[in-house]
Formats: structure tokens, sequence, C-alpha cells
């Protein structure tokens, strides 16, 4: 089977317990999750079996140990995690408002996370992955580019494939270089996996089909739309594939993105045909938002297949 790596962000995440909770004031707290998403992504390939492994950083605390173990557990190479004495591993605390939005603080650059870099183990690690996946929100500063871009870099030169998920967060979107870097990982990608109006950062078109077939002519082989509770449209120059959601509570939508990428590049990795990766991704995403914490509503690939067969769908 193909290997997968993923580069970027390992955080723990602790959240209001409360909708429309302040961080202005105290309050109820839960966590810390494991979290990061392209640590979130691992995971879930990791638990559907897919080989996969992650570069990135951590402190010498419980945050980082709760993390390595999490990944551990789910099958995934934590070989090309470091571990830094004397820096705090990345934290994201997160709000919901009751209109559904979630506001962010995140201590990443500043954090062990912002140590990342091409290491011997990364080196190690990338000598034997076939595919590299990247997160937007991974390119939160030169150092963390740098490790991306030498990863892509490394995987396709010996002829594997890349995807990417923009994955934007306002509260970092301000990063010096990230608009480039985002620009500059599309140019190279595969697989691009873009959420709602993600869409339109990276194209001139003001409609849906206008952006695909504008974005299909500058080279990727297919664009996989998520849109939440209605699940996900791909697209690719033979034409376009539907695939309605699952209808489930939803308990906490983070890290269903994650899941959903990690599923449907997992089985596009094993050939599966677009309709099949869609029914496995749609599923994944919608188990992850089913539990609080974004690594919790990840399941192994024979729960994930007894969800499917509910049929459940919109
Ligand atoms: P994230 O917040 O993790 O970045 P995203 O914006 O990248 O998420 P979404 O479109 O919110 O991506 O969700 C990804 C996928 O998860 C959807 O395409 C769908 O398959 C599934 N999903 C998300 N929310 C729900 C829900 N409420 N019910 C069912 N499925 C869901
Ligand atoms: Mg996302």
């Amino acid at each position: 089977m193909k290997k997968l790596v993923g580069a970027g962000e390992i955080l723990v995440e602790i959240m209001a317990e409360r909708i429309g909770q302040s961080f202005l004031e105290p309050g109820p707290l839960l966590g810390p999750y494991p979290s990061g998403a392209p640590a979130i992504f691992i995971g879930q390939a990791a638990a559907l079996s897919q080989p996969a492994g992650l570069i990135g950083a951590v402190g010498d605390d419980d945050f980082g140990r709760l993390n390595i173990e999490r990944l551990r557990t789910l099958g995934a190479d934590v070989s090309a995690i470091a571990v830094h004495k004397g820096h705090a591993t990345g934290t994201a605390f997160v709000t919901y408002r009751a209109d559904a939005s979630r506001h962010f603080v995140f201590n990443i650059r500043n954090s062990a996370a912002g140590l990342i870099e091409t290491n011997a183990a990364a080196i190690n690690l990338l000598a034997g992955a076939d595919h590299v996946h990247v997160m937007g929100s991974s390119l939160f500063s030169d150092r963390a580019i740098a490790v991306a871009l030498s990863a892509i870099e490394t995987v396709k030169a010996k002829g594997g494939t890349v995807s990417f998920d923009p994955n934007i967060r306002r509260e970092i979107m301000q990063a010096s270089g990230m608009r480039a870097a985002l620009d500059q990982v599309l140019a190279q990608a595969d697989i691009f996996l873009p959420s709602g109006e993600e869409l339109f950062l990276f194209s001139s078109a003001r409609d849906e089909k206008g952006a695909v077939e504008e974005l299909l002519a500058r080279g990727l082989s297919c664009i996989v739309l998520k849109k939440g509770a209605a699940g996900a449209v791909y697209h690719d120059r033979h034409g376009a594939v539907a695939s309605s959601g699952y209808a489930v509570d939803e308990v906490d939508p983070t890290g269903a993105g994650d899941c959903f990428g990690a599923a449907f590049v997992s089985f596009w990795l094993r050939g599966a045909a677009p309709a099949e990766a869609l029914r496995i991704a749609n599923a994944c995403g919608a188990l992850a938002v089913t539990r609080k914490g974004p690594m919790e509503g990840i399941f192994p690939l024979e729960a994930v297949e007894a969800f499917v067969a509910t049929g459940n769908t919109r």
C-alpha cells in the first residue's frame, strides 16, 4: 500500500464548554484533546489502515505525550515527530458562538510546533513516502513552509503525488508568506480539497463551475469540494460526482474536514472510484462531528464500513 506523509502543527485543543462562552472571563474548559489539522489527517488515514506518518514537533510535556500516544495508538508512524525540551507543545483554545462560528486562540509559531524541520528522521520518513498531504494551516512560518515545500519536492521527484487542503483559519492567515505559499502548494497539487468559500480563494471565477474549470485547467487531477452536512462533490476533467452527507447529530464540527480528506486521499491512493472514496470520506466526516474533540471521532475502517452500510444519508 502507498505511504502517506503529512507535515505540520501538532497541538492540543482546549475548548469552552458552553456555546457563547467567551475567553474574556473565566469559564469551564474541556480538554486537552489531541489536535492539529495534519495530525488529525494522519491519525484518520492510519485508522483506515493506510501507512501514514507525520513530520512535526512537540514539547517534552504531557500535551506532547498525549499527541504522540494517540497517533501511535491509531497506527501512525511517529518516528519523525521531534520532542523538544524547554519548549511547550502547541495549543489551540476554541470558543463556539451561537451562529456556529468558531474562534481560536492559537499558540503555534512560538510553541514547539514552530521548531518543525526536515531533520534526519523526516528525510527517512519521506524516503518511504508515495504521497504528501499539506494543510494551509501548516504554512504558519517560513520554517514550516520550507518543510512543506521540501516534502513536496522530495515526493514529486520520485513520481509521488500531493494533496492540499487550504484549511484557512483567519487567525493565522496573516502569517507572513502564507498567501504565496498557499499558491505554491496548489500549483504542485494533484488533489485539491477546499471547503465552501475556499474554492474561490484561488480563482477569478465567481461561481462553482467556473472556479472548478479554471482550477482543473491549471493542472489539478481532481477537486473535492466539502459542503459540511450536505456532503461533497468530486470534479475532474471527465465531470462531477456528488455524494450526500450522512444524517448525524453534530456535537463538534472541528476535525470533520481533516477526517474527510484523509479518507478520500487514502481511498484515492488505493485506486477506488470517486463515488466509493466519497462515500467513505463523507462517513468519516460525519462520524468526526459526533464526538467532542477533533480526534475523538476517528474510527477504524470496519466501524466506518458498518456506518456506511446503515445508508443513513440526507
Ligand atoms: P474543518 O472545520 O474540519 O476544517 P471543513 O470546513 O474542511 O471542516 P466541512 O465541509 O465542514 O469541512 O466537513 C467535511 C466533511 O465532513 C463534509 O464534506 C461531510 O462529509 C462531513 N460533515 C461535516 N459536518 C457534517 C454534519 N453536520 N453532518 C454530516 N456530515 C458532516
Ligand atoms: Mg477544513
